[in-house]
C-alpha cells in the first residue's frame, strides 16, 4: 500500500469515532483534542506538505481527505482546512527555512491557525510590536502556531506567530449555534513583538489572486462532506420510521441526493481547476460560482431535513439537530454576495472553464 493510501486508510478508520465524539463536544463546547491527535498520529497534519520536508505532497487528493473528515465532523473538518490553509500559504509565500520550520512543528503535533478577522482597527505593527486583536480564530486556545495578517487588509503582511498560554485570549462573547467544537475565540496580540524571519512573503501576498479567492475550494471540500451526512441522516431516519415510502417523502429524498451530488460535483471541479493552467480569473470565477452553489445545495439540505423529519429533527439529541447547526454556522463564509457579482461580471464575457 502507497503513503497516501495508507493515510486514506488510517483516516477512513478514524471516522465513526469521530462522529460518535461530535455529539459530546458539540454538548460540553470540548475541543476535539482526541480527534485531532488520532489525525496526527496517521500524518494528517503534515500530509499536503511537499515530501522534501517530510509530507506526502497530497494534491487533488486533499480534496477527498477534507471531505471526509467534514462528513464525520464538521468542526474538526474546519480546524484541518485552517491548519492546511495556514501551511499552504508558508510554502507558496516563505521561504524555505520557513517551510522547513513549520514543517518540523506540524510534524511534532503543532496545530496551526489561519486568523485575518479582527476587531477594528485591525492588527498593526508599532515600533517593533503589535497591537490589536483577531476574532472568530477557529482553535483559538488549542492552536500553538499561527499565521495572522498584520496591517491595512489591502496590503497586509502575514506572520507567524508563536501562541504561549500566557497570551490574552478568550471565547467569543456570544455562543455560537453551531461549529462549537471549533473553539473559536479572539486572541490580543498588544506587545507581541515578532523577530525578522516570522514574516511571510511581501505586503499584500494573502490577498493576492487566484489564491485568496480560489482557496475557499477546501472549505467547500469539508462542507461538502457535512452536507452528504445529513443528506444519509435524513434517509436513515424516514426508513427508522418507516416513512420513506410516501411519495413526497420519496420526492425530498431525490432532492435530497441532487443537493449533495451537486456540492460534490461543483467542489470537485474546483479542487481539479485549481490545479490547471486555466487563468486566474477563470479561477477565480468560477470558485466563486461554487461557493454560491455549495451554499445553495447546504440550504435546501436544511430545509429538506425540516420539512422531512418534522418536529424531530429540532430536538437535542438527534443528530441530525447539531448537524444542522454545524452546517447552517459553516455555511456562513465572507463575501459570498460580493464573489457572486464578481463572477458574473467575469462570466458574462469569457466561457466557463469546465466547459472549455
Ligand atoms: C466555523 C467558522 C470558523 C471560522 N474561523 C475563522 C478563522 O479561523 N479565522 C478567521 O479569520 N475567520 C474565521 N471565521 C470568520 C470568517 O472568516 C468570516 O468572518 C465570517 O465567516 C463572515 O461571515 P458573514 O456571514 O458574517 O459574512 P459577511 O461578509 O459579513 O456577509 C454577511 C452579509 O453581509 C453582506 N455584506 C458584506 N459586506 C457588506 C457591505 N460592505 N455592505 C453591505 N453588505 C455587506 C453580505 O453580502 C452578506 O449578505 C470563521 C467563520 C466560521 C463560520
Amino acid at each position: 500500500m502507497g503513503d497516501v493510501q495508507r493515510l486514506f486508510a488510517d483516516v477512513a478508520a478514524l471516522l465513526p469515532d469521530m462522529r460518535r465524539n461530535a455529539a459530546s463536544l458539540d454538548r460540553n463546547a470540548g475541543f476535539p483534542w482526541d480527534d485531532m491527535e488520532a489525525l496526527r498520529r496517521c500524518g494528517v497534519l503534515v500530509a499536503t506538505l511537499p515530501c522534501r520536508v517530510g509530507g506526502l505532497g497530497l494534491g487533488q487528493e486533499l480534496f477527498d481527505l477534507l471531505r471526509l473528515i467534514g462528513s464525520a465532523n464538521l468542526a474538526v473538518g474546519r480546524l484541518i482546512e485552517g491548519h492546511v490553509n495556514a501551511l499552504w500559504l508558508i510554502w507558496r509565500y516563505g521561504t524555505d527555512a520557513q517551510l522547513a520550520r513549520a514543517a518540523g512543528d506540524a510534524a511534532l503535533g503543532h496545530l496551526f491557525g489561519i486568523w485575518n478577522t479582527e476587531e477594528p482597527p485591525g492588527v498593526h505593527l508599532q515600533d517593533g510590536a503589535l497591537s490589536g486583536k483577531k476574532i472568530n480564530c477557529s482553535a483559538a486556545v488549542a492552536a500553538t502556531r499561527a499565521v495572522i495578517t498584520v496591517g491595512h487588509p489591502d496590503e497586509a503582511r502575514m506572520l507567524m506567530v508563536t501562541l504561549a498560554p500566557d497570551m490574552s485570549a478568550g471565547a467569543m462573547p456570544g455562543r455560537l449555534l453551531g461549529m462549537r467544537a471549533t473553539q473559536a475565540g479572539w486572541i490580543d496580540f498588544r506587545g507581541y513583538r515578532p523577530d525578522a524571519e516570522d514574516w511571510i512573503g511581501q505586503a499584500g501576498d494573502y490577498m493576492r489572486e487566484p489564491e485568496f479567492s480560489a482557496g475557499a475550494w477546501r472549505t467547500l471540500a469539508a462542507l461538502t462532506g457535512g452536507i452528504g451526512t445529513l443528506g444519509e441522516m435524513l434517509r436513515e431516519q424516514l426508513r427508522a420510521r418507516g416513512r420513506d415510502g410516501a411519495p413526497w417523502q420519496a420526492e425530498r429524498i431525490a432532492q435530497s441526493l441532487i443537493a449533495e451530488q451537486t456540492a460534490w460535483l461543483w467542489s470537485r471541479e474546483c479542487a481539479r481547476l485549481v490545479a490547471t493552467d486555466a487563468s486566474a480569473a477563470a479561477m477565480t470565477g468560477y470558485v466563486n460560482l461554487a461557493r454560491r452553489a455549495v451554499e445553495m445545495a447546504g440550504l435546501t439540505m436544511l430545509e429538506l431535513v425540516q420539512r422531512s423529519l418534522g418536529l424531530s429533527a429540532f430536538v437535542e439529541g438527534n443528530p441530525a439537530e447539531r448537524q444542522m447547526r454545524d452546517l447552517a454556522t459553516y455555511l456562513r463564509q465572507p463575501a459570498m454576495d460580493e464573489a457572486l457579482a464578481e463572477a458574473a461580471a467575469h462570466f458574462v464575457g469569457h466561457a466557463m472553464p469546465s466547459s472549455l
